[in-house]
């Protein structure tokens, strides 16, 4: 179990009355402890869609999501194949690529355009759902959140430009706030 570093909150109490987004972002999903449900139950929601929708499950698939789920940073495709491919089973990252487009699609991953690579999502948006990506430039590590807030605006932007969007995805990169905790600065705010 990697990935599960010091998530807790540790940073005094009480002090972010205001709009402070952090990790509880109320997606609804039970048991969140820091950034995200465990792989098992992740595959398992997974399995369960993938039942209810009718769609096959297969191994290549559930190992790739697996890989994808046990990390905290997003993964590329070629980290992927790397890690699932052992001495005289390899897998070829085209094989990854065709998994990551199903789990994209199915809602089970995200795909991290900066970084062309993908993080695992346990929350229960939408397909349709604007999201916001906090990407760490210090541990690498990521904070999925809606911003309703943020998305009607850029709707009503979209809307008076004429513009129709096929996703509204924004990455927002900077320091996440245990890092920014642990590099002891004076926290101006
Ligand atoms: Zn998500
Ligand atoms: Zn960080």
């Amino acid at each position: 179990m990697r990935g599960h570093a010091q998530q807790e909150h540790g940073q005094g109490d009480g002090a972010h009355g205001d709009g402070h987004t952090h990790d509880h972002h109320g997606h609804g999903a039970s048991g969140c402890g820091g950034h995200a449900v465990s792989v098992e139950a992740m595959i398992e929601r997974a399995e369960r869609l993938c039942q209810a929708r009718a769609l096959q499950f297969t191994r290549l698939r559930r190992d790739v999501l697996a890989a994808v789920a046990a990390e905290h940073k997003p993964l590329g495709a070629y980290d992927i194949a790397e890690r699932m491919s052992a001495p005289g089973r390899r897998v070829a990252a085209v094989s990854v690529y065709r998994a990551l487009d199903f789990l994209t699609e199915q809602g089970f991953v995200h795909r991290i355009s900066s970084r062309n690579a993908f993080v695992s999502c346990g929350h229960e948006h939408g397909a349709g759902a604007g999201l916001v990506f906090l990407i760490c430039r210090t541990c690498g590590g990521i904070d999925e959140m809606t911003a309703p807030a943020v998305e009607s605006a850029l709707d009503q932007t979209l809307a008076g430009a004429g513009f129709t969007p096929t996703s509204r995805i924004l990455e927002v990169e900077g320091e996440c706030g245990a890092c920014r905790g642990r590099g002891d600065a004076p926290e101006a705010s």
